[in-house]
């Protein structure tokens, strides 16, 4: 999975860790209604700090949990803080910040003694890392539940056959027991109401209505970049709204460059939740297999997805009856690898670069309606 910054990587609001507070769920993606359990107090620490697209689809998992637990609290990056400290499942969100203040064993001693003071009885494991493991081990969180393949499954107290196909959704729902017979619980992000209005007055301020498309050109796998993004930006006779981090600076200045007056960059502007209720406010976006393809998913938006070394199948691509996807229809060498290299391996990285704009363009008419 993708680990693009999507919005701003301060991740407001707050830099100290911050328990749910009273955020409006203003972007209804019209799914499912969560039930909570009661609790008077979590029990359950979910401790997930891979990169921020997985955060996202690991929402169900939470949901899963709090109805049979009660509110969980999550260990996490500080960049993916934002995008579950509003989610109704989640009591706390516990930063860690492996590659920063935290890295190293004394931030994993420092955070185990944390989380055993707290004194959880259940630890979920859905990151399978040598670091989450160890981090439930020394806090002396009696039940440890992760996936049978872990490198670190030898440390749990519970392992769970981790599902080899499907969807990554319904694989991490296997750590509470499977989706069930029921409906399972969406993808997820909510939105405060200061969100929502961060991304209203962003796109008062650049003059950009209902109907926009928006583009999120960036991964931090270069090979997942498509490189016919503001060529399509000019095809396009709509408003186009550029999402990312700021890393993608250059990318949104190339995708202006070809739709000038017509295209704007948000890449860096707003927060992680603003940036998903601006996709919201999208008729769709395009993107690479990357993170925004998860908030939009988690909005409601659809999307059209181009994937170039890595493939749907691998369990993170869309599937809602609007999206699409388009991809090179014939070449041996895809997937070359799970997450997408940094240079194709063959050096002429054909998956991409010989996906017409024609072809995105097309899945773009599919989904909004509009012909060329
Ligand atoms: S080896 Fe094939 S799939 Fe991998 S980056 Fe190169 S062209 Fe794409």
């Amino acid at each position: 999975m993708d680990g693009q910054t999507v919005g701003r990587s301060d991740g407001r609001p707050g830099s100290s860790d911050v328990p749910r507070g009273a955020a409006a769920p203003a972007v209804d993606p019209g799914k499912a209604v969560l039930t909570i359990r009661p609790s008077d107090r979590p029990t359950v620490v979910v401790i997930q700090t891979a990169f921020l697209g997985d955060v996202v689809l690991t929402t169900p998992l939470l949901a899963a949990l709090a109805a049979m637990h009660g509110p969980v609290d999550v260990v996490t990056t500080p960049a993916a803080a934002a995008l579950i400290e509003t989610h109704p499942a989640v009591g706390a969100v516990i930063r860690y910040d492996k590659r920063g203040a935290d890295r190293g064993l004394r931030g994993v001693w420092r955070l185990s003694r944390r989380l055993r003071a707290s004194g959880y009885l259940r630890a979920y494991l859905p990151h399978r890392s040598w670091r989450s493991a160890a981090l439930a081990r020394l806090a002396a969180i009696g039940e440890r539940v992760g996936f049978a393949d872990s490198p670190a499954a030898a440390t749990y107290t519970r392992r769970v056959v981790r599902p080899t196909g499907g969807h990554e959704v319904e694989r991490l729902l296997a750590l509470a027991g499977g989706a069930g017979t029921g409906v399972a619980p969406p993808v997820r992000i909510e939105p405060t109401v200061d969100d929502q209005a961060d991304a209203e007055a962003w796109l008062g301020e650049h003059g950009v209505g209902p109907g926009f498309v928006a583009l999120a050109p960036g991964s931090i796998w270069a090979t997942k970049r498509w490189p016919g993004y503001g060529e399509l930006a000019a095809s396009l006779d709509r408003p186009i709204v550029i999402v990312g981090g700021r890393d993608d600076a250059r990318l949104a200045g190339e995708v202006i460059a070809a739709a000038p007056g017509r295209a704007h960059s948000a890449a860096g502007q707003l927060g992680l939740r603003a940036s998903a209720a601006l996709l919201a406010r999208a008729a769709v976006l395009v993107t690479n297999d990357s993170a925004p393809l998860h908030l939009a998913t988690a909005v409601g938006t659809p999307v059209v997805a181009v994937f170039g070394p890595t493939v749907p199948g691998f369990g993170f691509g869309p599937r809602g009856p609007r999206d699409r996807v388009v991809e090179h229809p014939s070449l041996a060498c895809r997937p070359c690898s799970a997450h997408g290299p940094q240079v194709c391996p063959l050096g002429h990285h054909r998956c991409m670069r010989e996906i017409s704009v024609e072809a995105v363009a097309a899945a773009v008419e599919a989904v909004t309606g509009v012909e060329a």
